[in-house]
């Protein structure tokens, strides 16, 4: 069972919403410090052991300063990302870029700030070279199709559309080789949302085998392997967290074994997780506004799927409080909608709940990572503040809500004056 709380009591929730309007996010930096050094701990045999915060999870740079003081770097995929890990000073071998489909003057930007480069594809190799030249290391991404079973948010590997193929990754390495590049790594990332500890180890065993293989064929020598992000959160409350440690020891043990015992030397592990780093530690709060008897009991909120997209978008579990009413019997079945007009505006179906009135606070749960980034503006809705809960108890805000003339900033009205129609 994992403990579905907010941070925050009920009092103090409402004393908040007279500063801040409902909706907002709201994350705790002192959990998601806490997460953090957990999974450092986990993978402290490994001197080089190091995380790179996957920025589109939670792209706030105020969150990336407190996981850059905690040791973490950045995993990158476009230039705004890249730019908001700059913002944190973050360089050098503290960013990865792991992009796909990737434009020149992305690539661009990563080599400027020196970030490790890991290549999508075996043509990116030409094209990085034209468009930015190649770089003193560099890291490929590995596509192990039908010889890893993959999971239900990424499907298949052979399915997917990232990485090398085996074949394609020997001709890769030997390429770069024999361009004169001598630091390697090799990168994986196959599942999302995946709470089996064993599948982590088991992606480990599969890159440890291969840069076993691809050192001896080769001759070149691998300084890392990164083995992605992926590892899920427990939505549901009867759903167990990964056990980091299992994890972090499953991999020493297969370290010691593959890579100590035959002699390759130090090998870096690293990985990209953003869903478990901040997911369980962020909360979307929001009021009822209006309650609806048709052919079902409808409960709709003062947010919407612009505000969390991922009930809407993958039938995804957010469990839901209602503030101050946490212990009272959870008999009145509802759905929990937002005000899209769009019928999969809906944050809960059929769900359990104490019967919510007109004006109470609620609280959905596990909406730190992949919640707000997804945020969009269909139908003219605007994304709401994030807030911080300091350690210290203070709330701060790291991001103000958008306003309409944020919406409109694109368009120019004065220009419609001589727009002869
Ligand atoms: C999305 C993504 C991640 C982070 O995934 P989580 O499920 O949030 O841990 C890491 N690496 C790459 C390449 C990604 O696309």
């Amino acid at each position: 069972m994992s403990q579905k709380k907010c941070p925050l009591s009920h009092e103090q929730l409402e004393e908040l919403t007279t500063r801040y309007s409902t909706p907002f996010y709201l994350y705790d930096e002192a959990a998601i410090r806490a997460n953090a050094r957990a999974l450092k701990e986990a993978f402290a045999w490994n001197p080089g052991f190091k995380e790179y915060f996957a920025v589109k999870a939670t792209p706030n740079p105020y969150l990336m300063k407190i996981l850059k003081a905690e040791g973490f770097g950045a995993d990158c995929s476009s230039l705004p990302e890249l730019l908001l890990s700059e913002a944190v000073d973050l360089s050098g071998e503290d960013i990865i870029f792991t992009s796909n489909d990737t434009p020149a003057d992305e690539y661009v930007k990563a080599m400027e700030l020196g970030a490790i480069i890991n290549l999508d594809d075996i043509t990116h190799i030409k094209f990085l070279e034209q468009c930015a030249g190649l770089p003193e290391r560099i890291c490929l991404r590995y596509n192990p199709g039908p010889l890893k079973a993959g999971n239900t948010i990424i499907g298949h590997p052979e399915e997917a559309k990232y990485g090398f193929t085996r074949d394609q990754l020997f001709e890769g390495y030997r390429l770069l080789r024999d361009k004169g590049i001598k630091r390697f790594g090799l990168h994986t990332m196959v599942a999302s949302n995946e709470l089996d500890a064993t599948y982590f180890i088991e992606t480990a065993h599969l890159l440890f085998d291969l840069v076993g293989e691809l050192s001896a064929q080769l001759g070149i020598h691998f300084d890392f392997v990164n083995i992605g992000g992926g590892i899920g959160i427990p939505y549901r409350p009867e759903q167990e967290p990964v056990d980091l440690t299992v994890v972090g020891e499953g991999i020493r043990k297969l370290y010691e074994e593959k890579i100590e015992k035959t002699g390759l030397g130090l090998l870096d592990v690293r990985m990209e997780c953003g869903r478990m780093v901040t997911g369980p530690y962020g909360w979307l709060v929001s009021r009822v506004l209006h309650k609806k008897n048709t052919y079902k009991q409808y409960v709709g909120l003062d947010s919407c799927m612009a505000n969390l997209m991922r009930p809407g978008m993958y039938g995804a579990y957010h469990h839901i409080t209602v503030s101050g009413k946490e212990s009272r019997p959870h008999d009145f079945v509802c759905d929990v909608t937002g005000s899209l007009c769009e019928n999969n505006d809906k944050f809960a179906i059929d769900r359990a709940l104490p019967e919510p009135e007109i004006g109470d606070l609620v609280v959905i749960h596990d909406a730190g990572a992949h919640g707000h980034a997804m945020g969009f503006n269909y139908n003219g809705k605007l994304r709401s503040a994030e807030l911080l809960l300091r350690a210290d108890g203070d709330v701060v805000q790291i991001r103000r809500a958008e306003t309409i003339s944020d919406y409109f900033a694109t368009l120019n009205f004065a220009g419609l004056k001589n727009f002869k129609v």
